[in-house]
């Protein structure tokens, strides 16, 4: 997100292939992430030469507006949520990853801010309730190293 929004600014425009003088563009867009259909609103530059859209595709920011859109309108769990509930859960990435039928890369996602499906979603939260992660440990805990086990 850039802090200063409100004036023309110099930008490198990939189409022209130069620094251009570029204004700040802002419009909602209709998109749809994992089935579930949002609008979300984006705040751009356009480029004052060729009317490309410009943004840095460098900037981890960048899609945050459109995921923060899909949480609210998914109800879908936010990365810090997800990290809370595994880290309750007393497992390392891996192992969460692992007791749930999912791969440690796409836990590693969502607790980067990645949106989550809401199947996956379901399954994380029940994984926060002890009753169900006991019950997790009992039927998925042999796919487990015993290092990977919660200490308590
Ligand atoms: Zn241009």
């Amino acid at each position: 997100m850039q802090p200063v929004m409100n004036g023309p600014q110099i930008l490198f425009c990939p189409r022209c292939s130069a620094m251009s003088p570029a204004r700040p563009l802002a419009y909602d867009e209709d998109c749809e992430i994992h089935g579930v259909e949002f609008s979300f609103h984006v705040d751009a530059f356009e480029c004052m030469n060729c009317g490309e859209e410009l943004a840095d595709p460098a900037d981890p920011e960048l899609m945050r507006p459109m995921y923060d859109a899909y949480r609210a309108a998914s109800g879908t769990l936010d990365a810090a949520s997800v990290k809370a509930i595994r880290e309750r859960s007393g497992l390392s990435q891996v192992a969460f990853a692992t007791l749930l039928g999912m791969s440690p890369a796409t836990i590693n996602r969502f607790e980067m801010g990645a949106p989550i499906a809401i199947k996956e979603d379901n399954l994380i939260r029940m994984a926060g309730i002890p009753s169900a992660l006991r019950m997790l440990l009992r039927q998925r805990g042999h796919l487990l190293k015993p290092g990977q086990r919660p200490k308590r």
